[in-house]
C-alpha cells in the first residue's frame, strides 16, 4: 500500500463513476428510511426515549452504509429496516396493554419537586444537573424557586412543570445566574442548592441536603 495516494483516500481505489451509483444508492435508502419513519407511525421527533433512539441507531447504521460501501448490498439493509420496524411496532403494542413492560423499555415519569419542595433525593438519582433544571425553569419564566410548585420529568426527558397561584408563592432561591444575595442577618434564607427555606436565619447546614451556603430568597409573583 502507498501512502498518501490521492485516488485512494478520495475514493478508495474504485473508478471515479462509482459515484453515480452512490447517488442511485443514496436515493432509494433516503426514500427507504422516510418510509420506515412514517410506518413507524411516530410524529415529528422533538425529545427521544431509550427505546426510540435504539430505533434510530438501528435505523441509522443500516441506512448509511448500503448507501456508499460497494461492497454492501441494498436488500440486506431493507432486511435491517423491516426487521427494527416489525419490533418497534411489537414492543410498542406490547408496552400499550403491560405497564411493567412500558416501565421497563420507557422508564417512568418522576417528580422532582412536589408540593414546592425539591426533592433532592429523586433529583441527586436522575442524573440531572441542578444548573439543567433551573436553566429549563429560566425558559418558562421563573425567577425563583418559590414560584413552583410541582416539577415531573417525563420520560422523555422534558420537564412538566406547575406553578403557584399568585397567592400562594412562597420565599424561594432565586435561579437567574448572578441574581440573589448570600445571607446575611435576614431571619428568612433559603439553601442554596436546594431552595430549602429556613425562618431561623443561616443554618449550620441544610436539613435537607447537607449544603452549607444560604441566601436571601425572593418574593417577586412570576411574570408570564
Ligand atoms: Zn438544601
Amino acid at each position: 500500500m502507498k501512502s498518501l495516494d490521492l485516488n485512494r483516500i478520495l475514493m478508495n481505489d474504485l473508478p471515479f463513476h462509482f459515484l453515480l451509483e452512490v447517488g442511485l444508492r443514496t436515493m432509494i435508502m433516503f426514500v427507504v428510511i422516510l418510509v420506515t419513519l412514517r410506518a413507524s407511525g411516530k410524529r415529528g421527533i422533538k425529545q427521544l426515549s431509550v427505546f426510540e433512539l435504539v430505533l434510530i441507531i438501528g435505523l441509522g447504521s443500516a441506512a448509511g452504509d448500503p448507501m456508499f460501501y460497494e461492497d454492501v448490498g441494498l436488500l440486506p439493509a431493507f432486511t435491517v429496516f423491516t426487521v427494527v420496524i416489525m419490533m418497534y411496532i411489537l414492543i410498542t403494542k406490547l408496552t400499550d396493554k403491560v405497564r411493567w413492560a412500558e416501565k421497563l423499555l420507557e422508564g417512568k415519569p418522576e417528580y422532582l419537586m412536589k408540593d414546592g419542595r425539591l426533592l433532592y433525593r429523586t433529583f441527586k438519582n436522575s442524573n440531572l444537573s441542578r444548573d439543567e433544571l433551573f436553566s429549563e425553569l429560566r425558559l418558562q419564566n421563573v425567577e425563583h424557586l418559590g414560584q413552583v410548585k410541582s416539577i415531573v420529568l417525563e420520560t422523555s426527558g422534558e420537564f412538566s412543570v406547575l406553578f403557584y397561584d399568585d397567592d400562594d408563592i412562597k420565599p424561594g432561591l432565586p435561579i437567574f445566574p448572578g441574581e440573589g444575595l448570600s445571607a446575611a442577618d435576614t431571619l428568612e434564607v433559603v439553601c442554596n442548592f436546594c431552595g430549602q427555606l429556613s425562618h431561623g436565619g443561616i443554618q449550620q447546614t441544610c436539613p435537607e441536603c447537607k449544603e452549607q451556603e444560604w441566601r436571601i430568597p425572593f418574593y417577586n409573583k412570576r411574570i408570564s
